[in-house]
C-alpha cells in the first residue's frame, strides 16, 4: 500500500471528522490540531514532531466514546489508540510524543507551577481519570524515557492551541512534512 495515499488519507480523516467540537473547547479538533503544528513548524521542530503535534489527537477522532466521556470518569485512551494508528506509517519519533502527550499533562502539573494555570477547564477535568498529577517518583520515571523532552514541548503547544479564530496554515501546508516524518525518510533523522 502506498504510504503516499495513506499520508493523503490521514489528511482526508482529519478533514471529514475533525470539525467536531473538542469537548469543553472553543475550537474544534481541527482547529486545535492545526494550531499545534502551526506552533511546532513556528518553533523550528523537526518534521517528526510537527507531524506529532498535527496528529497527536487522532485518537479523538477514531474511538467511538461521546465527546464528553471524560466527564462520566472515563478515559478513552485517546493518545494509546492514536500512537498505535500512526505507527502503521511513523517510527517512535511521532507516535511516542502523540502516546505520551497525556502524561506529560500530569509531569508537567508536578513539576511546573506555573503550567497548571494553562489548563483549560476541561482538561483539568480530563486528568481526572487520566491518573491525576504525577507523584515524584512517577515524573522521574517519565523524564526518563527517550521521547519525554518531545513529549513535552508537543503538550505545551498543546495547551496553547486553542485560540479562537486564529488565522494557521490549513492541512495541505502539511503534505510534504508528513511525508519526511514517514517510517523510513531520510529528512528528519539527523533531530
Ligand atoms: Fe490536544
Amino acid at each position: 500500500m502506498s504510504t503516499e495515499k495513506n499520508v493523503q488519507e490521514l489528511l482526508d480523516l482529519l478533514s471529514a471528522k475533525g470539525n467536531d467540537t473538542y469537548f469543553g473547547e472553543d475550537v474544534s479538533v481541527l482547529e486545535h490540531c492545526l494550531q499545534c503544528a502551526y506552533f511546532a513548524e513556528q518553533s523550528q521542530a523537526s518534521p517528526s514532531t510537527i507531524a506529532a503535534a498535527l496528529l497527536h489527537d487522532i485518537g479523538h477522532i477514531l474511538h467511538d466514546l461521546p465527546e464528553d466521556h471524560t466527564r462520566q470518569g472515563k478515559d478513552g485512551w485517546h493518545e494509546e489508540i492514536g500512537a498505535k494508528y500512526l505507527s502503521q506509517w511513523f517510527d517512535e519519533a511521532v507516535t511516542e510524543p502523540v502516546r505520551l502527550h497525556v502524561a506529560a499533562k500530569r509531569y508537567l502539573c508536578a513539576t511546573d507551577p506555573s503550567y497548571i494555570t494553562k489548563l483549560s477547564d476541561a482538561s483539568i477535568e480530563s486528568m481526572q481519570v487520566q491518573g491525576g498529577i504525577m507523584s515524584r517518583d512517577e515524573a522521574s520515571v517519565f523524564a526518563a524515557l527517550p521521547n519525554a523532552t518531545h513529549a513535552v514541548q508537543l503538550r505545551r503547544w498543546d495547551e496553547e492551541a486553542k485560540i479562537v479564530d486564529l488565522k494557521v496554515p490549513g492541512l495541505q501546508h502539511y503534505l510534504p512534512i508528513l511525508r519526511a516524518a514517514l517510517k523510513g525518510a531520510a529528512a528528519d533523522r539527523v533531530q
